[in-house]
């Protein structure tokens, strides 16, 4: 099961994606990079999670330094869904896309769902999820396999339980 949004991204961009989905935890600073979108840790404000704007005609994606990396690892994904589904919003100002701690922007909530949404997928790619939760815990989730698989994918505990929530109602 995947997000309508993943479904939506085509042509070149899929392919890349795809390839990348296939281990754990999933590679984002070299998807990225294939993508050609730049990450830059940096100071951003507190509040401030991330944001993905075009400088010089590329794509950069900057996320706050301050915050857990595993927050960060998700911020960078919620960015680059934004830049596979959005980027007509980010060209159309400036500051392209900056998002709060609650991932909103300023952009219609609508784009914050679809980017979580999407985020969601890139992190804990669920063919994956599901097959480690299979083959190594029984298709069993208690704490210790919220624990666990949290672990592997570098993701939050909380952001794995949501993750293995949808899974269960599937
Ligand atoms: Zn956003």
């Amino acid at each position: 099961m995947t997000s309508r949004e993943y479904n939506r991204i085509e042509g070149p961009a899929k392919k890349i994606l795809e390839r990348y989905l296939a281990e754990y935890p999933v590679k984002l600073g070299q998807l990225a990079k294939e993508l050609g979108v730049s990450i830059k840790v940096s100071s951003m404000s507190t509040g401030v999670s991330g944001q993905i704007m075009k400088e010089d005609g590329n794509y950069t994606i900057r996320v706050n330094r301050h915050e857990a990396r595993e927050r960060q690892r998700f911020t960078i994904a919620h960015e680059l869904s934004h830049f596979f589904l959005h980027k007509a919003v980010i060209d159309s100002s400036p500051d392209g896309i900056k998002d709060n701690v609650l991932y909103r922007s300023g952009e219609p909530e609508r784009i914050e769902y679809e980017a979580n949404r999407l985020a969601a997928d890139i992190v804990m790619p669920m063919a994956l999820v599901e097959q480690v939760l299979r083959d190594e815990f029984g298709g069993v989730v208690t704490e210790a396999t919220i624990e666990s698989l949290a672990a592997r994918f570098q993701v939050s505990k909380a952001a794995m339980e949501i993750r293995l929530s949808t899974f269960a109602e599937a």
